[in-house]
C-alpha cells in the first residue's frame, strides 16, 4: 500500500468546518488504502499575527540575537492546526495524532527564520502510518541539533510536506489549497481586473487557465519569481529528490473531481508550450549608481559588498556616463532590502568611488516563463511589443533559458501581467 503526504495551507484550516472538511479529504485518502501523513499550516493570518506579536517585543529588525525566539513564537501557529485536525479526525473516528517537530525528529540548520531542512527520521514515523494511524505534522519548522525551534522562511510548510514526502518515499506529495492548480498566472489578477473594469472593456476577457502538468524547471522560475502558490525551496527539493507534487483545491468534497497540476519531469509534458505562465513581483526595488569609476574590479567590489550583507542581487545593468571615464549602475534587489544596501554602498570604507545611488521602490517585475523558449525565437520581440502597445517603459531586462523577467513601474503590473497572457495565447477560451 503506498504512503501519501497530504498539505493544506493557511486558507484551508482556517475554521472548524474547513478543518473538518480536511479531515474527510484525509479520512477518504485514508479509506482508499493510502498510509496518510498529512502536514498542516497555521490558521490563515495566525503567522502574520504572530510576526507582529513578536515584533511588537522585540522590535523590528528581528536579526541575529533575536531571530531563535522569534522562531519559536511564529512556529506556534503550526502545533495548534495539528491537534485541531487531529481531534477533528478522531472525532469522525479515525485514529490520528499529532507529530511535533521533536518527536519525529526535522531537522534543519540553525540558520533562523530561513532555515534548511537536513535531515528526517522517518522510522517510527512510517511505522506509525503504515499500522493505519493518520500522522499530523506541523508544516513551516524544525529543530536543530542543539534542540532549538527554526522555521523555513514564510510558505515554508509546503517545503515540510515535501521533505516529509522525500524521507516517506512517499508516493505522492498532495499540496492543498485555495486554488485548484497551477495557474498560467495568479487568479487574483482576475479579480482585480473585474473589479476595476466596467463590462465590455478588454480587460474583463482576461482568463488565467489552470495547468494539467507543469515541469520542475518551470515551476521553479514561477514561484522564485513571484508566484507564491508554492515556496521556492520546496520545488527545488522536488525536483532534487524526485517528488510528484500536485497541487489542488482544499474547498471540495472527497469524490468531487479535482485534478489539481502535477509538477512532473519535462520528458512527461507532451505539448511544451512556448510560455506556459507569467509571474509578478512587486517585491523590488531599483538601485542607480550614477557616476561609477569605470575601471576594473569596481563592480567585484561593489556586488561583494552587497553580497556580504547577504543582499540578494537580481537585474543588473550597466551603461556608459556622459562624463569621461565613468559609468552607471542599475540593478534590483528585495524591496526591504533597498534600504541597507543604499546605507552598505554609501558607507563603509574604502569610500566607494561614485556620485550618487538613487532609490526606486515603485518597481515592479513581470516574468515570462516557458521551457518551449529553449527552441524558440521571437519570445522576446513579443512580450517587448506587447508592452510597448499599451506604453509600458521597461528599466531593466534579465533573460534565462527559460524565462525573460522586465522591470517596469509597478502600477502598470496588472496591465502589463494581462497584456502578455494575451500576447502569448494564454487566455482561456
Ligand atoms: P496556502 O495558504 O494554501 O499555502 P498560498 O496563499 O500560499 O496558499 O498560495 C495560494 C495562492 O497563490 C493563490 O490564492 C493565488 O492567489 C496565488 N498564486 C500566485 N500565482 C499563482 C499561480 N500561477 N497559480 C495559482 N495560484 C497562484
Ligand atoms: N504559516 C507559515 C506562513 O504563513 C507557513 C506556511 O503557511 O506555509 O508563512
Ligand atoms: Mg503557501
Amino acid at each position: 500500500m503506498a504512503r501519501l503526504v497530504m498539505k493544506f495551507g493557511g486558507t484551508s484550516v482556517a475554521d472548524p468546518d474547513r478543518i473538518a472538511r480536511v479531515a474527510r479529504l484525509v479520512a477518504a485518502e485514508r479509506q482508499a488504502g493510502c498510509r496518510t501523513a498529512v502536514v498542516v499550516s497555521a490558521q490563515s493570518g495566525e503567522t502574520d499575527r504572530l510576526v507582529r506579536l513578536a515584533r511588537a517585543c522585540g522590535g523590528e529588525e528581528l536579526g541575529p540575537g533575536f531571530d531563535d525566539e522569534y522562531d519559536v513564537v511564529v512556529a506556534a501557529g503550526e502545533q495548534v492546526t495539528t491537534g485541531l485536525l487531529a481531534l477533528a479526525l478522531r472525532k469522525m473516528g479515525v485514529p490520528a495524532r499529532s507529530w511535533q517537530n521533536w518527536q519525529i525528529p526535522i531537522r534543519s540548520d540553525a540558520a533562523h527564520a530561513k532555515a534548511r531542512i537536513e535531515d528526517i527520521d522517518a522510522g517510527p514515523l512510517g511505522a506509525a502510518i503504515d499500522a493505519g494511524e493518520v500522522a499530523v505534522i506541523p508544516g513551516f519548522q524544525a529543530i536543530t541539533a542543539g534542540q532549538r525551534i527554526t522555521t523555513l522562511g514564510r510558505g515554508g510548510s509546503d517545503t515540510s510536506a515535501v521533505a516529509v514526502a522525500a524521507a516517506l518515499g512517499a508516493l505522492r506529495c498532495d499540496i492543498y489549497t485555495d486554488v485548484d492548480g497551477v495557474y498560467t498566472t495568479d487568479p487574483r489578477i482576475v479579480r482585480y481586473g473585474e473589479e476595476n473594469a466596467l463590462p465590455g472593456d478588454p480587460a474583463m476577457r482576461h482568463r488565467a487557465r489552470r495547468l494539467e502538468k507543469i515541469s520542475y524547471e518551470e515551476m521553479l522560475e514561477m514561484a522564485s519569481l513571484g508566484a507564491k502558490v508554492l515556496q521556492t525551496r520546496s520545488v527545488e527539493l522536488a525536483m532534487a529528490k524526485g517528488v510528484r507534487v500536485r497541487v489542488l483545491s482544499s474547498f471540495v468534497e472527497p469524490g468531487d473531481p479535482n485534478p489539481g497540476t502535477i509538477v512532473c519531469d519535462e520528458d512527461e509534458i507532451v505539448e511544451k508550450q512556448v510560455v506556459s505562465g507569467v509571474a509578478y513581483s512587486r517585491d523590488e526595488a531599483k538601485l542607480t549608481l550614477l557616476g561609477v569609476a569605470d575601471t576594473p574590479g569596481v563592480a567585484a567590489e561593489i556586488f561583494g559588498r552587497l553580497a556580504e550583507a547577504a543582499i540578494n542581487v537580481d537585474m543588473i545593468v550597466q551603461s556608459q556616463s556622459r562624463a569621461e571615464g565613468r559609468q552607471n549602475i542599475v540593478f534590483t534587489c528585495p524591496d526591504r532590502d533597498a534600504g541597507r544596501a543604499r546605507d552598505v554602498l554609501l558607507s563603509g570604507t574604502p569610500k566607494l568611488d561614485l556620485e550618487q545611488v538613487q532609490v526606486r521602490r515603485d518597481v515592479a517585475k513581470v516574468s515570462v516563463i516557458g521551457i518551449g523558449m529553449k527552441s524558440q525565437v521571437g519570445v522576446a520581440r513579443t512580450m517587448f511589443a506587447a508592452l510597448a502597445a499599451k506604453g509600458i517603459n521597461i528599466e531593466a531586462i534579465a533573460t534565462s533559458e527559460i524565462k525573460i523577467s522586465v522591470l517596469i513601474d509597478a502600477q502598470y503590473t496588472e496591465l502589463a501581467v494581462r497584456a502578455l497572457h494575451t500576447a502569448y495565447g494564454l487566455d482561456a477560451a
